[in-house]
């Protein structure tokens, strides 16, 4: 298959690993269904791979790893700018692999996803131009200086939701430090990162320095997390798994970078620029179906304006389109499995149980032609819960928001940081001493006022408590990507 014709064959095709710089099948031979989200039907077949893969990747990593840590930081450069370009050369392929794929809208792939996958890309091939040792003279005595020297092997692992933007996201900067990356995408979203493979391969990669293994979590991720030789691991995805994780590598002493579940506040206080506000949280509500870490599921809303928050934002709600992936009015697409849709009908069901009325939604998306069997749900407003109740604790991720009044700061910050949860909030306010104020007592890693995911590459990103250890971004990736070597010279 190649990167063309993939799309268009009507027969169901079987994706191939990406080891030693081939494209070849699972040692096992055996594959694993990989479902259209949008039908519900199987359109392509993974390989199901296991722990003799990810052996076999470890040594041709091992092969490469010497030539890849000497290749110079320009000669990386380039090849990683390649591997952008032909990303962006077939913008609209990519677009359509991930919308199939997943289920979310085609126009949203295209428009984030797949642009911000050739950005990554673009930003650490750049930022490694730029990425310098430091020197500390103890005067007198002697000089210090440090280096910054690439790890060797090291393993990421990504999820389904932004599927080749997070998956770029940790590969660019792990091969921008000089490491040989085996990598691991979801089992549940596997295409576009072997879109990934093909480009490496015509871009020029040298073999066995990016090593792409389908499969399952428990039986390559954790093959990944448990080798000896992978000395690091970057994760992004689900808390329990990352705590699994960590049990594993903790006592290997690996590098950890773990970025985990969220359950974020949207805080929108009465002086808020308020047309700017609702236009944003229905982006901040229902993007990709709710299915983004950052999204703000619990919506506080100040006392005397929640009256008309309520009814202008359900109104907006009950208007978005579900529809057809494909289609360019469609804003809602499917969800991405279906075990995921039985647990968003599942949280809806508990939301009800525990007191909550839905004010729109709460029921099956019914798609008429190509999509009747897909995983649709309406986007679902729900009110009349408390803020410690576990529709509002747990992580539902789907289109599913409750919102609820508020009085005072104190009472807003105690309902914001009530969860096990610490990854982003949302602040809306005019008023920028207050903003200050509410900023630095929510226990969260990142924070966007008066805006939602804005999002600049150069800035620290993760979460605290249960979202996670340590921080991706910028030059933070660079660092969890290299070891430091520090050299004492006395003079
Ligand atoms: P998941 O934890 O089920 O899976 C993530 C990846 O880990 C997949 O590739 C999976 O195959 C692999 N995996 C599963 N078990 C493993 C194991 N035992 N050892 C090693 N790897 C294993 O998560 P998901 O359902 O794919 O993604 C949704 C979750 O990801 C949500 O909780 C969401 O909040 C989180 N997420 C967090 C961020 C962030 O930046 N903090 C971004 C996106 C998604």
């Amino acid at each position: 298959m190649t990167l063309n014709n993939i799309l268009e064959s009507n027969e169901v095709f079987k994706l191939q690993n990406y080891i030693g710089g081939k494209l070849i099948e699972p040692i096992s031979k055996t594959y694993i269904d990989n479902f259209e989200p949008a039908t519900g039907k199987v359109y392509s077949l993974i390989p199901n791979s296991n722990i003799d893969d990810v052996n076999l990747a470890v040594i041709e990593a091992n092969k490469a790893k010497e030539k890849w840590a000497n290749t110079s930081v320009e000669d990386r450069h380039k090849i990683l700018m390649k591997i952008s370009y032909l990303i962006e050369d077939n913008l609209d392929l990519f677009a359509e692999a991930e919308s199939k794929d997943n289920g979310k809208p085609e126009k949203l792939a295209a428009k984030v996803d797949i642009p911000r996958a050739v950005q990554n890309f673009q930003f650490f091939a750049t930022a490694i131009l730029h990425y310098n040792s430091s020197a500390s003279e103890t005067i007198g005595t002697a000089i210090n200086y440090t280096l910054n020297q690439p790890i060797g092997l090291v393993g990421c692992i990504s999820p389904w939701n932004l599927p080749l933007y997070l998956f770029t996201w940790k590969i660019a900067p792990a091969l921008a430090a000089g490491n040989c990356v085996i990598a691991k995408p979801s089992e549940i979203t596997p295409l576009t990162s072997y879109l990934l493979s093909i480009v490496c391969i015509e871009a020029g990669l040298p073999a066995g320095v990016l090593n792409i293994i389908h499969g399952n979590g428990a039986d390559v991720g954790e093959a990944i997390v448990s080798n000896d030789e992978i000395k690091a691991i970057s994760f992004t995805g689900g808390t329990s798994t990352g705590a699994k994780i960590a049990s594993i590598a903790a006592p290997k002493f690996k590098k950890l970078s773990l970025e985990l579940g969220g359950k974020n506040p949207n805080i929108i206080f009465a002086d808020c620029n308020y047309e700017e506000m609702l236009k944003t949280t229905i982006l901040s509500s229902f993007s990709n179906q709710g299915q983004i870490c950052l999204c703000g599921s619990r919506i506080f809303v100040e006392k005397s304006i929640y009256a008309k928050f309520k009814n202008d934002f359900v109104k907006l709600v009950s208007e978005l389109k579900v529809g057809d992936p494909k289609n360019s009015n469609t804003r809602i697409g499917a969800l991405v499995s279906q075990s995921h849709f039985e647990k968003i009908q599942y949280y809806i069901d508990l939301a009800k149980s525990e007191g909550g009325t839905i004010l729109t939604g709460g029921k099956v998306g019914k798609i008429e032609g190509r999509c009747e069997n897909g995983w649709f749900i309406e986007p679902t407003v729900i009110e009349g819960l408390t803020y410690d109740c576990r529709t509002n604790q747990e992580e539902i991720f789907g289109p599913v928001v409750t919102i609820m009044s508020f009085e005072t700061e104190e009472e807003v910050l105690k309902y914001s940081n009530s969860t096990q949860y610490g990854l982003s909030a949302t602040v809306w306010t005019e008023n920028i001493s207050k903003a200050n104020r509410i900023v630095t007592k929510l226990d969260v890693g990142i924070i966007w006022v008066n805006t939602w995911l804005l999002r600049d590459l150069r800035t620290p990103f993760g979460g605290v408590k249960n979202s996670g250890v340590g921080r991706e971004g910028g030059f933070y990736a660079l660092d969890f990507f290299t070891e430091k070597k520090n050299v004492c010279i006395k003079y």
